[in-house]
């Protein structure tokens, strides 16, 4: 990989490592859709290729760019975000302990609080903000995983990813983190220290909320990054070749789409600090957010595209004010070219951390002009 060393990343994500077909000199890879591939007379399987849940050629070229962007020596693509995420869980052992924080995406939450403390793993869920309380929970020898996300869901609450990093090293356990919020453009985790990274590819990579899938990225082949793919395999949760291909088409435009949404989120964020209508303004890119000294350290360029309001006058008034967005679309999900408005709390039940009055806010890359004057309208008017 030559090309990744010698030019920037977001070169690398605009011609999709610059790589043209050789059997038609396309700029664009086809998609390949066979599930099965030609064995050799003398019973080899010389392309490596043989069926296409262990391997699939349309997998090849995303797989190669993210990992180029996270800097990771092997990238593997999943069905979705939670098949990923699982993948690294299943790797483990029934008996291991495992940190993993409080606030993070709520679906992976409730199945670790669910299937995988069923299936024995051992997890503690801590304060992920703070190294203190993660330091604290691990167990020298019987820790074999820290799990983080930073910034996190919903209140993007942020990890420091070396002090973790050091931390779960220090105790012999592996460092992975969602990193689906921060994407390779702001925040590079292996470069910190971590050793698997996560995305839920149907937030900003993709980029266009019509693909679902997962990624990991490794920063090195050992025998637990060979239990993640031999689960990729057997289990078969793989993303499907039009999937892939359109997740590569989103990456090429990843920095744009990112470096826009961010610009808009601090404007948005700083609109409504003080803002009556607004208890609370929660964005990594305001001095008073606590995470806001560690996130100016690991993320360049901007602190992402999420932000969350906490509307005052509580829970009642935060969904009102939901149901009067004519612009921001009400809906869940995140990282999009659209601006998605999402009464969180009303999603993640009732043993949520998420408080009730908080609106989530992914924010696009419409005009922000625009997004902060039906933002004003929607938690000014009908009251
Ligand atoms: C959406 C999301 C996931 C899950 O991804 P899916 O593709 O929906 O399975 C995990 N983590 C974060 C931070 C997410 O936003």
């Amino acid at each position: 990989m030559d090309e990744a060393k010698r030019h920037h990343p977001a070169t690398l994500a605009a011609q999709a490592l610059g790589w043209i077909d050789e059997a038609t000199k396309a700029v664009v890879p086809p998609v390949h859709f066979s599930t099965t591939f030609i064995r050799d007379p003398d019973n080899q399987y010389r392309s490596g290729r043989s069926y296409a849940r262990p391997k699939n050629p349309s997998f090849e070229q995303p797989e190669a760019v993210l990992a180029a962007l996270e800097g990771g020596t092997e990238c593997l693509l999943f069905a979705s975000g939670m098949a990923a995420a699982t993948a690294v869980f299943l790797a483990l052992a029934p008996g291991d302990h495992v940190v993993a924080p409080r606030v993070m995406y709520w679906g992976l939450r409730k199945w670790l609080q669910g299937y995988a403390r069923d299936w024995g793993l051992d997890i503690d869920f801590v304060d992920g903000a703070s190294s203190e309380a993660i330091a604290a929970a691990v167990r020298p020898g019987r820790t074999k995983l820290v799990w983080i996300e930073s910034p996190a869901n919903p209140t993007w609450l942020v990890t420091d990813i070396a002090a973790a990093a050091e931390i779960a090293h220090r105790a012999g356990a592996r460092l992975a983190i969602d990193s689906t919020v921060a994407t390779p453009v702001l925040t590079r985790p292996l470069s910190l220290g971590a050793d698997i990274v996560m995305h839920a590819a149907t937030k900003y990579l993709n980029g266009h909320s019509d693909v679902v899938a997962g990624a990991l990225v490794t920063a090195r082949q050992d025998s637990f990054w060979e239990r993640i793919a031999a689960i990729r395999t057997n289990q078969g949760a793989i993303l499907g070749s039009l999937e892939a291909w359109l997740l590569l088409r989103g990456m090429r435009t990843l920095f744009l789409r990112v470096e826009r949404s961010c610009r808009s989120a601090q404007r948005i964020a700083e609109h409504f600090v003080g803002h009556p209508r607004a208890a609370a303004v929660l964005y990594p890119g305001l001095p008073d957010h606590p995470g806001h000294a560690v996130a100016a350290r690991q993320m360049t360029g901007g602190f992402g595209g999420m932000l969350s309001l906490r509307v005052a006058g509580g829970e009642a008034a935060a969904i009102a004010a939901a149901a009067r967005v004519r612009l921001w679309k009400r809906a869940t999900s995140l990282g999009g070219v659209e601006s998605l408005v999402e009464h969180r709390a009303s999603v993640e039940g009732p043993d949520t951390p998420c408080p009730p009055d908080l609106l989530r806010l992914s924010v696009g890359i419409e005009d922000p002009a625009d997004l902060i004057d039906d933002l004003d309208q929607a938690l000014s008017s009908g009251n």
